[in-house]
């Protein structure tokens, strides 16, 4: 598979120079040449498939022969050790928990697929790739985990200071080895400018510089295994498949758009966020005007120019009418989220942090509209990673899992930061 810039369509490369570069020299984003097409009888057979076998029928058109199909299969069965489960909260309101894994966030999943095609493509070279990643909260934590130790990769993560939770900190701060974090005097958009400004850096070209955000394609792709994974679940129900996914940079939800486009029957998709309502306010009055973030109770999702968007407007040829057909889009604020919180608490037992109460909102909504069908919201965190919200909302003491325990009595290490220059000197 070739991926073209979406700057430029005659720009194109392989899979394996798209996860190096990040990002087009022209600073487009990736996208593959063509969106591969699943064969019916995957769908009419899924429930028999596990998900690593569902996850490697998905990847490998995207990577054709660039991987061979055991080394293929051994990163994906590396990726996806721990469960996804489907928790029915309430009739037709399912809960997608993506947050098994290692650091408890979905992101694991990208970061851990990612670093290992990194790892491949390095097994036989001497080169140092330097990964460079912005966090609004959840990103660092699982990229500093996924890529802990991998060969020939350095990773150097930006966070905005005092806006990412104590657990989250302590996640992308105590690891050592490879993992430099770089804590920013500013919001997460700073962090995120920062990072796109040394990517174009022509003083830092021969530090091979990558990014391990949702816009390099290794990061997005494997995203899309969550929508078929409920989807396998959901299926006996036989009704239309809403799906939320209480949104920030727009990568999960732009990844459930293109399984849909390989054939996935998920009906509706909602991408729900906080006060930073850009697209929301876009599908108003069709005019994208992005704004400086605001900060949030649910912190993850606090972007002003959520970078994936422009993936998406590129699957609907910017044709706003069919757009709307598959595709609504709320905001909540943090009110409304702890609202939510404490009613989906005392009428289900469910405990929904504010991110994956953020996407019950957004289902619910929609569900008003399209009551013939069945929805389920992403669950992107476990309730510990903002235990500084859940805990006085809902009136109840967290449980600390095994995972999140191992960094509660880790030392921080990060170096304060607050220009570009500070960045390029540290890079250099
Ligand atoms: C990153 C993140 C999101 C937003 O995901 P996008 O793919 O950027 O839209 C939502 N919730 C949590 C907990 C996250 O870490």
């Amino acid at each position: 598979m070739q991926y073209y810039s979406l700057n430029n369509k005659k720009h194109s490369v392989s899979f394996e120079e798209a996860v190096i570069n990040g990002l087009a020299p022209d600073r487009g984003l990736y996208f593959p040449n063509n969106i591969p097409k699943l064969d019916p009888y995957f769908f009419e057979t899924i429930e028999s498939l596990s998900n690593e076998e569902i996850a490697f029928q998905v990847m490998q058109p995207y990577i054709g022969n660039e991987i061979p199909e055991n080394e293929l299969k051994k990163i994906i069965s590396e990726t996806l050790f721990f469960d996804f489960p489907l928790i029915e909260v309430e009739k037709n309101v399912f809960s997608l928990e993506l947050f098994h894994g290692p650091t408890m966030a979905f992101k694991d999943v990208g970061a851990r697929f990612m670093s290992r095609c990194l790892g491949y493509f390095n097994k036989d070279k001497d080169t140092q790739n330097t990964v460079l990643v912005a966090t609004s909260g959840d990103t660092g934590g699982a990229v500093a985990s996924g890529f802990l130790g991998v060969k020939g990769v350095n990773v150097v993560i930006l966070y905005p200071s005092k806006k990412v939770s104590d657990i989250q900190e302590r996640q992308l701060t105590t690891l050592g080895q490879n993992i430099i974090a770089l804590e920013v005097d500013g919001v997460f958009d700073d962090c995120q400018d920062m990072v796109k400004k040394a990517f174009l850096d022509n003083d830092l070209k021969h530090k091979n510089l990558t990014s391990a955000n949702s816009i390099n394609i290794a990061r997005w792709l494997p995203q899309m295994f969550y929508f078929f994974f409920a989807y396998k679940e959901l299926k006996k129900y036989n009704k239309p498949i809403l799906s939320s996914c209480p949104s920030g940079n727009f990568g999960n939800i732009c990844a459930g758009i293109l399984a849909k486009k390989m054939g996935l029957p998920i009906t509706h998709f909602i991408a729900t966020t906080n006060a930073n309502d850009t697209v929301p306010r876009f599908l108003e009055n069709g005019i994208y005007d992005p704004k400086p973030s605001v900060a949030t109770i649910s912190n993850a999702m606090d972007v002003g120019n959520p970078s994936n968007f422009v993936r998406i407007q590129e699957m609907y040829a910017n044709d706003l009418k069919e757009f709307e057909k598959d595709f609504s889009s709320y905001s909540y604020s943090d009110e409304e989220t702890k609202k939510i919180m404490q009613t989906i608490y005392s009428s289900s037992n469910y405990i929904a942090e504010p991110h994956g109460a953020v996407g019950y909102l957004g289902l619910k909504r929609e569900l008003e509209f399209q009551e013939e069908s069945v929805g389920f919201f992403l669950e992107t965190a476990h309730p510990i990673k903002f235990l500084d919200i859940v805990e006085p909302v809902l009136s109840i003491n967290l449980e600390v899992p095994e995972q999140i325990k191992s960094v509660l009595n880790k030392e921080k290490q990060s170096t304060k930061i607050k220009t570009y220059q500070e960045l390029k000197d540290y890079l250099m």
